[in-house]
């Protein structure tokens, strides 16, 4: 038995299953959101078709590109033969919210009424203020310590709701593979470039959920799209209470925001190592996900831990470098050590 991660392809989004055991030997399984819509189509929905029952569903927070997919499950006749056991959403008290008509995140809001009206049997938590004090009923050998988002990220998002954008298509590829943008700096040279602080009107992925899941063979961190500042911090206060040396040693990290520039920093990486950083993304809307200054970053950071860094993406790298052009120069891998590859299934 062994714990198996699938970075299912989810076009610019993410939607993760993770299937592990706990200390009975029991499968647990776990989905971390579902996508865009099309995603349930497109994947997610083989990949579950078997399923009598998933343990534990987590929607990071309510962007298109991560609860897309996970309503349109729910929505389905799929959804209502599958067992679901606890589902943690960020959306927290929506349909109050909507009573005062104060939201407008119509999928959000779709999503807790399609729960609420079909799933009787699911426990939901959507409180998420403190969730590592509270006792969230996972069986012993399956930990999870979330790291964001804080509590000042969680009353933004809660004061100032605005409606969403619709789950448009993204049919954004260029025809020729130009070089990516910064393709001209060395890597070197981009990982010294300043990190940049989310601006406060980014609440959406400041609320994201981040989190490590340890298990008795596994131990992972998972970023959602959350903010570097909050991470750090409490992987910082984390580090202190449990008395763990840093940085923390991960069996896989999924990079934040689909490798974006503004995601990653310096002083998040210095704190956490491991052998495969996932970057979740076919590319992205806008071309920028990776980002190279994010891959600069992760390769040149000199409290890097192992001798080769897998850096894996979800899609073919074609496919990503005909949105984001190029990403690496001749020689780049050889010479920083590491490996940038399609890789979507981790045991
Ligand atoms: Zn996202």
């Amino acid at each position: 038995m062994k714990t198996t991660v699938n970075i299912l392809p989810a076009s610019d989004g993410d939607c993760i299953l993770i299937h592990t055991f706990d200390n009975a030997k029991q499968p647990f399984i776990i989905l971390i959101d579902g996508g865009r819509g099309k995603t349930f189509k497109n994947t997610l929905k083989k990949a579950i078709q078997e399923y009598e029952k998933i343990d534990l569903v987590i929607l990071t927070h309510i962007h298109n590109d991560h609860i897309g997919g996970l309503l349109k499950l729910f929505k389905s006749s799929l959804g209502k033969k599958i067992i679901f056991d606890k589902i943690i959403v960020n959306a927290p008290n929506l349909i109050a919210f909507s009573k005062e008509e104060e939201i407008g995140y119509n999928e959000a809001y779709d999503f807790e009424k399609e729960i609420i009206a079909n799933y009787k049997d699911i426990k939901i938590i959507n409180d998420i203020t403190n969730l590592n004090d509270k006792n969230l009923g996972l069986p012993e050998g399956i930990e999870i310590t979330f790291l964001s988002p804080d509590l000042e990220a969680l009353n933004r998002l809660k004061k100032d709701w605005k409606p969403l954008g619709k789950d448009s298509e993204d049919t954004f590829i260029s025809s020729v593979v130009k070089p990516c943008e910064d393709h001209d700096k060395t890597l070197e040279l981009l990982a010294e470039t300043d990190d940049i602080t989310q601006p406060p009107s980014d609440i959406e992925n400041a609320s994201s959920l981040a989190f490590i899941l340890k298990t008795n063979d596994f131990n992972g961190l998972f970023l959602g799209d959350a903010h570097h500042k909050i991470v750090s911090e409490s992987i910082k206060k984390c580090a202190e209470k449990h008395k763990l040396s840093l940085p923390l040693q991960f069996n896989l990290i999924k990079v934040s925001h689909h490798g974006s520039i503004e995601n990653s920093s310096i002083k998040l990486l210095n704190l956490i190592q491991s052998e495969n950083f996932i970057f979740s993304t076919n590319g992205g809307k806008t071309g920028k996900h990776p980002s190279r200054t994010t891959i600069a970053k992760i390769v040149c950071n000199p409290n890097r831990t192992t001798k080769t860094i897998n850096l894996c993406t979800n899609y073919p790298l074609e496919e990503v470098e005909k949105r984001t052009g190029a990403l690496l120069n001749p020689n780049e891998e050889t010479k920083h050590n590491f490996n940038l590859l399609n890789k979507t299934i981790f045991q």
